[in-house]
């Protein structure tokens, strides 16, 4: 089983890049800032309380994004290929959840793939995203305020899961597949 994280800033790639992950191993995916949109697409209560975080560019607070988590983890059963986490986790407090959250199940995090884009490209392809996303986060006020969060709040967790012995560097920038191609070489280095 091979859980991997993919990390990276907003607009790193992170969504196409999982798309042919699925594709090519087959492995479940868990986007919490999909779940979050389908539920406000929905009108839950949650939706409602995720709504007032998003548009504001800020994050939604850690124990509610946990539980979320632990509750889609467990929909894949406990026998699957591996799991890629997609904007999880965002803060050390959701990485430590995480890893006590797998550890309870007898699973770990085999790799933390970093994509490494550089601020200025970062920038030109959220806003070029929001003309076709229709995101109410893709604006360049809230990009702002989202890229400023991923330094503050996410970008540390980089030295977190280096420390882990589990952090896999990839440049972000080229085209899709040659952005996959280093994804995929660091994958299948991995053991099983
Ligand atoms: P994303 O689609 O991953 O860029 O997420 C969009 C927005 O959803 C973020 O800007 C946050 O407001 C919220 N969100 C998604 N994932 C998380 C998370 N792990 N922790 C807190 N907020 C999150």
């Amino acid at each position: 089983m091979k859980n991997i994280v993919i990390f990276g800033a907003p607009g790193a790639g992170k969504g196409t890049q999982s798309d042919k992950m699925i594709e090519k191993y087959g492995f479940g995916h868990i986007s919490t800032g999909d779940v979050l949109r389908n539920e406000i697409k929905n009108g839950t209560a949650l939706g409602k309380t995720a709504k007032g975080y998003i548009d504001n560019g800020q994050l939604i607070p850690d124990e509610l994004m946990v539980d979320i988590l632990a509750h889609v983890y467990d929909s894949f059963g406990s026998h699957h290929k591996g799991v890629i986490f997609d904007g999880f986790p965002r803060t050390t407090p959701q990485a430590e959840a995480l890893k006590k959250m797998l550890h309870e199940r007898g699973h770990k995090i085999a790799a933390m793939i970093e994509l490494a884009v550089p601020e200025e490209e970062l920038m030109a392809r959220l806003i070029n995203r929001g003309k076709e996303s229709g995101r109410s986060d893709d604006n360049e006020e809230t990009i702002k305020k989202r890229l400023n969060v991923y330094h503050t709040q996410t970008a540390p967790l980089i030295d977190w899961y280096k420390k882990e012995g589990v952090h896999h560097h990839v440049e972000g920038l080229g085209t899709v597949e040659e952005i996959f191609a280093r994804i995929a070489s660091e994958i299948d280095q991995l053991s099983e």
